[in-house]
């Protein structure tokens, strides 16, 4: 039960740092408009193609669409995220179990 709470933490984690790194990059009035896409083709991303990291893995690293490699930052923002969920999530936990 632990895990599943650190893996929840982790992807929790990785949607908020991937979600930085869109205001990081576009500003925030672009990132709250309009859905994610492929800066290459602009094909709009499809919800399986959101979920941090995993995407990464099932798609590796490249567009579906026109097979354009997508750029490492994406990928470095969700691991930040991800890493500093957990950060949090793990001492949380472990505390509370005592
Ligand atoms: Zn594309």
């Amino acid at each position: 039960m632990i895990v599943v709470a650190w893996c929840l933490a982790g992807l929790f984690g990785g949607a908020l740092g991937s979600f930085a790194g869109v205001v990081a990059s576009r500003g925030w009035q672009k990132a709250l408009r309009g859905r994610s896409h492929c800066d290459v083709c602009g094909r709009e991303l499809e919800w399986f193609e959101l979920v941090p990291l995993l995407s990464f893995i099932a798609l590796r690293g490249r567009c579906r669409t026109c097979g354009s490699p997508v750029a490492w930052r994406v990928y470095g923002w969700e691991v930040a995220g991800a890493a500093l969920g957990l950060c949090v999530a793990i001492p949380l936990t472990l505390t509370a179990l005592r």
